[in-house]
């Protein structure tokens, strides 16, 4: 009999609102499954602040990590399945993904679960380390509190911070850490390899970046990179594109981001390993496995270019269940405009960013993102309210 299951893997922006859409909205025969290494969705929007310090965040604090399960309650029992572990590999010969489960004693198993369909959401991982910007170590929130532990006690400790990469991860980072310890005595330096921060937008937006980091003590470096870097002992010694070598007590890489997507066959991945799918978002050499949110090789990773592929994997996935053919599916349109909202510290005024294509005021990137981090999108996200 062929499986009338449907796999979601990843529960974060992009799992999330595809598994509650599916429940609701596909005939009561089929199943779904999710699979997730964590039970809880971490607002990582919030990393930097979280990191630095998470009471800032006040009362958003408590919904930097939300429960997962308890808003799956509310659908009939026996149509959905959660499976806390990660997929470690994908076999479209059989429609079977294979799982790495965790659980509270933390046995390793591998089961194998069959699907109709294939849809993964599993996002990418920072390049830098395990610093808490994005689900860290086995990928459960316990890891990933740890994380952001460590990282944040690591910063209370050091004298001296380098932080290579000047995108608005290592800008915020910076304005965060800026703000708190603005009359500690912590040196903390940006280093940008590009000639400006923020590179991806106009220069005018890096320029006022950097204009509010330099106020609050931080210093910035334009056109100069980590080349390699040596522990010795509790110092770190950095060498630079430049040929100097500096000394801190900490290092925190914020580029590049990575695909998580190990457990799936090489050909359905492009040359850096997101997987390549069709203007419907599926792969295109197997209608029953799609894709959407970072994981896809469109590029322009961000909460909306999730909600757009959701829009169309949502659509089309309901349309081929039900024996509808392409000419009822949704096209995604991708774009590469670029939205981004850099706060710089928790301070009134303090952020930069573009938006259709204007600069935004640091007092707008301060109220709508500096302000909470945004953090009461998280819940709705969770509850499919
Ligand atoms: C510090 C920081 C700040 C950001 N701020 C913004 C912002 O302000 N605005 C914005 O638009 N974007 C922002 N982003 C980008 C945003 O976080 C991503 O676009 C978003 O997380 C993508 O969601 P996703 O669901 O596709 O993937 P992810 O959020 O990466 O989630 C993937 C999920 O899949 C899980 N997973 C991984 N491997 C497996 C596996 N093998 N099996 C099963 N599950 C697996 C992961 O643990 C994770 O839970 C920010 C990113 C960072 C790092």
């Amino acid at each position: 009999m062929t499986s009338k299951n449907i796999v979601v893997l990843g529960a974060s922006f992009a799992g999330l609102p595809m598994t509650h859409y599916l429940i609701k909205h596909l005939p009561e025969e089929y199943t779904i499954t999710l699979v997730s290494p964590s039970t809880h969705l971490y607002w990582n929007i919030a990393a930097p602040r979280a990191i630095v310090d998470p009471e800032l965040l006040g009362k958003g604090k408590d919904d930097l990590f939300i429960p997962i399960l308890p808003a799956f309650e509310k659908y009939p029992s026996g149509r959905f399945t959660f499976v806390q572990g990660k997929a470690v590999s994908t076999s479209p010969e059989t429609n079977t993904v294979t799982v790495q489960t965790i659980n509270e004693s933390m046995d390793v198993k591998q089961v194998n679960i069959e699907y109709l369909h294939l849809i993964v959401a599993t996002g990418s991982s920072t390049a830098g380390g395990d610093w808490a910007f994005k689900a860290a170590g086995s990928g459960t929130d316990v890891a990933t509190r740890a994380a952001l532990g460590s990282t944040r006690d690591k910063i209370a400790a050091a004298n001296r911070i380098v932080i290579s990469g000047a995108g608005a991860t290592g800008c915020e980072l910076a304005g965060e850490i800026g703000s708190k310890y603005h009359k500690s005595g912590k040196h903390v330096t940006l280093l940008s390899s590009a000639s400006g921060l923020l590179p991806a937008a106009p220069p005018s937006v890096g320029k006022a970046a950097e204009g509010h980091l330099t106020k609050m003590g931080v210093e910035v470096r334009n056109n100069v990179k980590v080349t390699s870097e040596t522990k010795k002992g509790d110092v770190t010694e950095l060498v630079l594109s430049t040929g100097e070598t500096i000394e801190t007590d900490l290092h925190i890489a914020t580029w590049g981001l990575v695909p998580n997507t190990s457990f799936m066959p090489k050909d359905l991945l492009d040359g850096s390993g997101w997987i390549v799918t069709d203007k419907y978002l599926k792969t295109p050499t197997h209608s029953n496995i799609w894709a959407l949110g970072d994981v896809t090789h469109w590029g322009n990773r961000g909460i909306g270019a999730v909600a757009e592929h959701y829009k169309s994997v949502s659509t089309n996935v309901l349309a081929a269940i039900t024996g509808k053919d392409e000419s009822s599916f949704n096209e995604y349109k991708h774009k590469d405009d670029l939205a981004l909202i850099v706060p710089l510290g928790p301070w009134f005024g303090r952020g930069t960013g573009i938006l259709f294509g204007w600069k935004v005021w640091g007092v707008f990137a301060w109220a709508l993102k500096g302000r909470t981090y945004m953090i009461s999108m998280a819940r709705p996200i969770v509850e499919a309210a």
